[in-house]
């Protein structure tokens, strides 16, 4: 080998080990990502008192979680206790939900009322009603109620009402709680429940598996617009409701996340990643996911939700549900 060769093998071996390493870190990148999927699943709207006594008192969805394994963080409506005669079963099955050690508990006003429209006194009232059995109910089950959730994810019309608001929470000691994915599941119970009321149940299986498929191209979604905003991959936080269709079909797609590596943590260390300490720059009620409330520019912030899929099938078929109730 002359000089010249060796000094290009030399060369050249080193741009192998520079490739080597560089595929090496891109791997490690890769698999660092895929590794840090993970999802808190927190259920709104607790306890749905209507599916219980429909069910003979008994919450199916809470028999399911049982045997999931997995946390689950649930945001209380109080109010709902009363929304039939039946209030010392319900409150027994809020009970039971509350005491599950796998529950973290979270506060979501008494009547489920918009912050936005009803102003600030209305509101923290709601705040403070809906907490009188849950706190007592957890603190004798040795937890705490740290939590609170907005109805709708409506913080506030303006940043005034939302700053009254923060100040309100942190001196009742709350967290306010946000989410980044959630898939329309309170459009989709409907379509769902009223396939099964009309014993359709191929139609009522087509629904269910619809809305798992949306839910997933919406992680997908999700996923992609924060690591565009935050950098890197955060650890997401699931919206969905108590009601028939999570019922049937939150099994199915917690079972399709886990196949997709994603780990189901608690609400508490989703909200460990620092991106939930990052500015919100969007200031008005709507409810959306707060992966866009962190883009800055409202144009951008615009384009990323024009992206966002949706099932507009399910859309259409539940206007017109609505429509044919009025
Ligand atoms: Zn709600």
């Amino acid at each position: 080998m002359d000089d010249r060769a060796a000094g290009a093998g030399t060369h050249s071996g080193q741009a192998m080990k520079k490739y080597i390493f560089a595929a090496f870190a891109c791997v490690c990148v890769l698999y660092a990502h895929a590794q840090e999927r993970s999802v808190s699943i927190t259920i709104d709207d607790v306890p749905n008192v209507h599916l219980y006594a429909a069910d003979g008192h008994s919450s199916r969805l809470l028999k399911k979680l049982d045997s999931l394994n997995l946390p689950v963080a649930i945001f209380i409506n109080e109010g709902h206790l009363k929304q039939n005669p039946a209030f010392e079963q319900n409150k027994k099955l809020l009970e039971s939900w509350v005491t599950k050690p796998y529950v973290t508990v979270g506060n979501h006003s008494y009547s489920h009322s918009n912050y936005g429209e009803i102003g600030f006194e209305a509101f923290s009232e709601d705040v403070l009603k809906g907490e009188e059995l849950t706190r007592k109910i957890a603190e004798k089950a040795g937890k705490k109620l740290d939590y609170f959730r907005f109805p709708f994810n409506g913080m506030g019309k303006d940043s005034a009402e939302q700053a009254q608001m923060r100040v309100f929470l942190r001196e009742h000691q709350y967290i306010s709680t946000p989410f980044t994915v959630e898939s329309e599941d309170w459009l989709f119970t409907q379509l769902y429940e009223k396939a099964l009321k009309e014993g359709k149940l191929e139609e009522a299986k087509a629904i269910g598996n619809r809305y798992v498929d949306l839910s997933l191209k919406l992680f997908d979604h999700f996923e992609g617009v924060a690591l565009k905003v935050a950098g890197k991959p955060i650890k997401q936080i699931y919206l969905c409701h108590d009601n028939r269709l999570n019922t049937d079909y939150l099994p199915v797609l917690v079972q399709k996340l886990k196949e997709k590596q994603y780990r189901l943590i608690s609400l508490g260390e989703a909200m460990a990643d620092p991106a939930y300490k990052l500015p919100v720059h969007y200031h008005g009620n709507w409810g959306f996911s707060w992966v866009y409330r962190w883009v800055k520019d409202a144009g951008e912030r615009r384009s990323l939700m024009q992206q966002e899929p949706s099932d507009k099938e399910a859309q259409q078929a539940y206007e017109a549900l609505t429509k044919s109730k009025k």
